[in-house]
């Protein structure tokens, strides 16, 4: 099995988002290996978001992720890291499916509620800057 860094970001906490989120990952079939509600520092986001530095919504994209709490977890199962990717449906959440969860709950690229990391790669190298310690 898989394991993947999921993130509910500040706009989907703040709209009370959380359960649903994790609703409709655990009733997907998946598990939680680690979960935590923190308000990330710019550190924190400066290496999440690496591959985006320089690109014209970087600064508003950090600016909004540290606002205020985001629940970062370890979702763990069969092919959690394409699945739950299908689930989160595409970034601008207008153009996401009705069904995902940006397609049902967003409207703003920018605050599309959810992170899902988008290989193996990924996964490995987030879920070690969210939970260091993680077995
Ligand atoms: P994530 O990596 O968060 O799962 P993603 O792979 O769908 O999202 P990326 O292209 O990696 O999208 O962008 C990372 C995040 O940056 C997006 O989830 C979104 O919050 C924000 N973002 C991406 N493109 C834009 C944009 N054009 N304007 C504003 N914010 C954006």
């Amino acid at each position: 099995t898989e394991r993947t860094l999921v993130l509910a970001k500040p706009d989907a906490v703040r709209r009370g988002l959380l359960g649903e989120i994790l609703t409709r990952i655990t009733r997907k079939g998946w598990t939680l290996a680690a979960l935590e509600l923190r308000t990330l520092d710019r550190a924190t986001l400066a290496e999440h978001y690496a591959e985006h530095q320089g690109k014209p919504f970087y600064e508003s994209l950090v600016e909004f992720m540290a606002a205020g709490p985001t629940a970062a977890m370890v979702v763990e199962g069969e092919r959690v890291i394409e699945g739950f990717r299908a689930l989160a449906g595409t970034t601008d959440p207008i153009a996401a499916a009705p069904g995902t969860i940006r397609g049902d709950f967003g409207t703003v690229t920018r605050e599309n509620l959810v992170h899902g990391s988008d290989s193996p790669e990924s996964a490995a190298r987030e879920i070690k800057i969210f939970f260091p310690g993680l077995i």
